[in-house]
């Protein structure tokens, strides 16, 4: 039997070869969709102004109120960030910027190049209200399914850079009609190409349940596809990821690393050490097959040269702690390593 293979931005890439894995990251992105003046700054300094260390804690806590904040498109800056993961034992990123927060697979070609990491990209669209100006708005689910089909098998945004998997595809609450369109298409798309897709959800626990009755309503694989942000959705609620687990979803705890408060959106994301305790309560469930891990870094100040915690928190940081909360080495490293392949590839 041919050895399964992943399509990573310089090609396919043997399975087996994929090593330690984000499941879902971004190096380059543009969010200027979540961009919003905030009540404390109302001349618009810290919005546009440079990021300085005197503002880093501001920045931190208010991430959608600058727009210097919210872009990063250098390739240097994000090659020298990846490095750090390079460094602390990573092996394979999974980018997963979509059309609305600025997808650039010819940059990820080039940091895939100049770092020697395998860089898997997703291909779609995110939420509706970041590309509103974007043809697709007004695209068939045929058209869609098209565009997705050809990013998989041919290139993606007129490049001959293929993606790997499909998402990550925003869902909004309610749904946007063009978001339903997106699902059906990927649904077909998954139906032909046994395809791994990946499901962005609107904020809330609300918001995770919609995004996964309208995937099922699409008629989506759930063994393969992953619910993004769980930890951030759910918090500490067990019963809730074991229904989704029960069901055959990959369970995405993505945003290690992010434990502030966010005043705009009345967010309080959970702390490592509550992600560590939903990990552990998960593997005692027996769903450490279904475990997906990652940092979703999608802020200039997540980045270490912002004295952010980048991309390398999981491997340099947290390795150690989950080894502390009882998570055996071999059962971490299975989580980063075995589970992001098996997404990928199929079981
Ligand atoms: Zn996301």
């Amino acid at each position: 039997m041919a050895q399964p293979t992943v399509m990573t931005v310089r090609g396919p890439v043997p399975a087996d070869e994929l090593g330690i894995t984000l499941a879902h990251e971004h190096l380059f992105f543009r969010l200027d969709c979540y961009y919003s003046q905030a009540e404390d700054d109302p001349d618009g300094t810290f919005a546009t102004g440079p990021i300085t260390p005197d503002r880093l804690w501001w920045l931190r806590s208010h991430p959608f109120n600058s727009r210097v904040n919210l872009a990063q498109e250098d390739l240097a800056t994000a090659v020298s960030e990846v490095e750090h993961y390079k460094a602390a034992g990573g092996s394979t990123i999974i980018d997963v910027t979509t059309v609305g927060i600025s997808p650039n697979p010819a940059g990820l070609v080039a940091v895939s190049e100049h770092t020697g990491l395998h860089i898997v990209a997703g291909t779609g669209y995110y939420l509706a209200t970041s590309y509103a100006d974007h043809p697709a708005t007004d695209q068939s689910t045929e058209e869609l399914a098209d565009e997705m089909r050809r990013a998989l098998l041919e290139g993606m945004h007129g490049t001959d850079v293929r993606a790997g998997l499909m998402g990550e595809l925003g869902v909004g609450n309610p749904p946007a009609p063009v978001e339903l369109r997106v699902l059906a298409a990927a649904a077909q798309v998954q139906r032909e190409l046994d395809c791994a897709i990946n499901i962005h959800p609107a904020w809330y626990r609300a918001g995770a349940e919609t995004a996964v009755q309208a995937v099922e309503a699409a008629g989506i694989e759930p063994r393969r596809t992953m619910i993004s942000h769980l930890d951030v959705r759910f918090l500490d609620d067990l019963p809730a990821y074991k229904e989704l687990a029960r069901r055959g979803y990959w369970l995405s705890l993505d945003t290690f690393g992010r434990e502030m408060y966010y005043p705009h959106a009345n967010i309080q994301f959970p702390s490592d050490a509550q992600r560590i305790q939903v990990v552990l309560g998960l593997l005692e469930a027996g769903y450490g097959d279904r475990l997906l891990l990652a940092q979703d870094i999608c802020f200039r100040t997540d980045l270490v040269c912002y004295g952010g915690h980048g991309y390398a928190h999981l491997l340099r940081t947290l390795r150690s702690r989950f080894l502390q909360s009882g998570v055996s080495a071999a059962t971490f490293d299975s989580i980063l390593t075995d589970n992001p392949r098996r997404f990928l590839c199929g079981e």
